[in-house]
């Protein structure tokens, strides 16, 4: 079976599997990067904040694939929000990148305290225009949130990617994102291993000859969301690609779907506001 796309709502196309760079340190960027897209993936999630964006275009570069078969996502920090430091903060990602664009431009959190997304999101449309991203999306955004910039600009963020696993599934968000055809992206989508020994989980691996993790990214694939695991071992990225030649049954859903208890690994973004 071969990996899914998903359309987004600028209908432009993406893998529905990639995977994260946060806490890759910078100095094993390139080779991790070189190693993920050689398994098969075609997705890379990077940000400006994980200081690793030179390895990350480095490693797009050396792996031989064509630029445009490449989904390449990164995002801007909190810092620089406002219109004018977050055009500037998109080029400089370009530039240690070493990328004519991005596939994908996030707005990293909304940082509700700066009260500075809106201009935020003005500037990623203009990024758009400019040609220095294809696709513009938020992250760690909640409904009020979204519907603001949507309200203000008429432009639909891609995705909102967000903190899910089975501990925490966000159900209501996840549903008003597919009313606004928005994709929802997993970030933590392993919940640092808080599930792996749920009986729900251990019987689906055992039943279908998978690992934990395995059931885990299954799941985050078969509620529609896009997920981009991160691990720095090859075996570690080659088993969280190999996710297509099974699949979980309706009951299987359902008990993993019953692990949910709202507990985040990170922060609320209510009120995160660093930076
Ligand atoms: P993940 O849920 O992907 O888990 C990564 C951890 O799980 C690592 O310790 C890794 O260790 C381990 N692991 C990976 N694969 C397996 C496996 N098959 N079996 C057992 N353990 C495994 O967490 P992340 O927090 O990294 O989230 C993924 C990505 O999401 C990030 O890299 C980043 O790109 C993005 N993200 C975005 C955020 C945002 O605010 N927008 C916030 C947090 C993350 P090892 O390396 O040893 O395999």
């Amino acid at each position: 079976m071969t990996q899914t796309t998903l359309t987004l709502n600028d209908g432009r196309k993406m893998p529905q599997l990639g995977f994260g760079l946060w806490q890759v340190p910078a100095g094993i960027t390139e080779e991790t990067v070189v190693s993920g897209l050689r398994a098969g993936y075609r997705l890379v999630d990077g940000a400006a904040i994980y200081g690793n964006e030179e390895g990350q275009g480095a490693g797009v570069r050396a792996s031989g694939l064509p630029r445009d078969a490449v989904f390449v996502t990164t995002k801007i920090w909190n810092s620089e929000q406002g219109y004018d430091k977050a055009l500037r903060a998109a080029e400089a990602s370009l530039t240690r990148l070493g990328l004519p664009f991005v596939d994908l431009l996030l707005i990293h959190w909304p940082t509700p305290a700066r009260d500075l997304y809106l201009e935020t999101w003005k500037a990623l449309i203009a990024a758009r225009e400019a040609g220095l991203c294809r696709s513009i999306g938020v992250s760690n955004f909640q409904e009020p949130q979204l519907e603001r910039i949507i309200g203000e600009t008429g432009v639909v963020p891609v995705l909102n990617q967000v903190e899910i696993n089975p501990r925490l599934q966000q159900p209501a968000l996840r549903a008003f994102h597919e009313r606004r055809g928005i994709v929802t992206q997993s970030w933590t989508p392993l919940g640092q291993g808080r599930s792996f020994a749920a009986p729900a989980v251990v019987a689906a691996a055992r039943r279908a000859g998978k690992s934990p993790a395995q059931v885990i990214l299954r799941w985050h694939l078969q509620i529609g969301a896009s997920v981009i695991p991160r691990s720095t071992r090859a075996e570690g990225l080659a088993e969280n690609l190999d996710l297509f030649d099974f699949a979980l049954s309706a009951e299987e859903m359902a008990a993993i779907a019953a692990l949910d208890e709202g507990q985040r690994c990170g922060p609320d973004p209510a009120n995160f506001n660093m930076g």
